[in-house]
């Protein structure tokens, strides 16, 4: 079967490889059709994912179809089409036991610390699966992107009506947006880009777009009475974003990190104090985020649609991949196609 193997920074080579064995008890055997990237893919071939080694098989958002399924396996059959939590947690240290798998002590991710689902097929633990009889393999393959947005969202307790900040329209802060706009919130976005902002403005209804974060106080306060959000999601992962972000919450808000960057963050202790702010980062997301988003995508609350930009087959991986990885082509979502 085939398999693309990132081997090392900025080079994939595609293998024949043989297919996995018989699904163990509490195992499937599954057929990947669609393979979502995103930042940590890219990350990993550009060679600046943490903790990260090579060769490395890729993919952790999958639209998949259920070929065999292990001894005590129940929930899913022969046939099914599922989407994949791609958390690999241990099941026993505190977070896993108070329902917080996402952020597991021990996690693994698919494709990121251990071999994903780059390749015609792959055994998953069949409690990881989710099935859906509605939905397309694209769409199975984005709830993994989406989920992100709908636990940053349901961390931040927003609430209808509530005025949000979302710094950075990419992927993510379009998938925090979105689920913002489901929630009733009213949303402002600050972005630089001028592409980012026209699919965003195009898609979600925006109460104001910032484009110059160094008047972002003012703009703010000319915009809500005085006042400044009560939420603000930083979805950048650049650090001089975060840190400025804290003043853009206002006194008694909440500040929710949805990016992630390896650099410090600090902020001042006297302000911090005096807003009295929340501060919260949202990591993973939970099975039940991934089930919230197939939902919203089976009723039509979401149109998956516009998002998937990108579709390349195996072959032309290592020739398209680069130009991914630049925002200037206008990708949202590129895909990789296994049939
Ligand atoms: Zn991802
Ligand atoms: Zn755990």
């Amino acid at each position: 079967m085939q398999t693309v193997i990132l081997d090392q920074p900025g080079k994939f080579v595609v293998q024949d490889t043989a297919p996995p064995a018989t699904p163990l008890p509490g195992q499937a055997r599954v057929r990947v059709r669609r393979i979502g990237v995103c930042g940590t893919d890219l990350h990993a071939y550009q060679g600046k994912q943490p903790f990260f080694t090579y060769p490395r098989i890729l993919g952790h958002e999958l639209g998949v179809e259920v070929i065999q399924t292990g001894d005590g396996v129940s929930g899913v059959q022969k046939g099914d089409t599922c989407c994949v939590v791609p958390y690999l947690n241990c099941g026993a240290c505190l977070p896993c036991r108070i329902g917080k798998p996402n952020c597991c002590t021990r996690l693994e991710v698919l494709g990121v610390h251990v071999d994903g689902g780059m390749r015609e097929e792959i055994l998953i633990p069949a409690e990881k699966l989710i099935v859906s009889r509605r939905l397309s393999f694209e769409q199975l393959a984005l709830v993994e992107t989406l989920s992100i947005g709908a636990h940053a969202v349901d961390r931040s307790g927003v609430q209808s009506g509530e005025t949000v900040l979302v710094v950075g329209a990419g992927p993510i802060g379009l998938s925090v947006i979105q689920f913002a706009h489901l929630a009733g919130a009213r949303i402002v976005l600050m972005e630089i880009s001028p592409r980012r902002i026209d699919f965003c403005a195009a898609r979600f209804p925006l109460e104001d777009v910032i484009r110059d974060p160094e008047n972002a106080v003012n703009r703010l306060r000319g915009l809500l009475n005085g006042d400044l959000p009560m939420v603000v999601f930083d979805a950048t992962g650049n650090a001089a974003s975060m840190i400025r972000a804290f003043q853009l919450v206002s006194n008694g808000g909440r500040l929710i990190f949805v990016g992630i960057t390896q650099q410090e963050i600090s902020f001042q202790g006297p302000e911090f104090h005096r807003k009295e702010l929340t501060v919260l980062s949202s990591r993973n997301a939970r099975r039940e985020d991934l089930e919230r988003v197939m939902g919203d995508m089976e009723t039509g609350d979401i149109d998956s649609r516009p998002w998937i930009t990108d579709l390349a087959y195996p072959s032309e991986i290592d020739a398209v991949f680069p130009s991914w990885l630049d925002p200037n082509t206008g990708v949202v979502k590129a895909m990789v196609r296994m049939d």
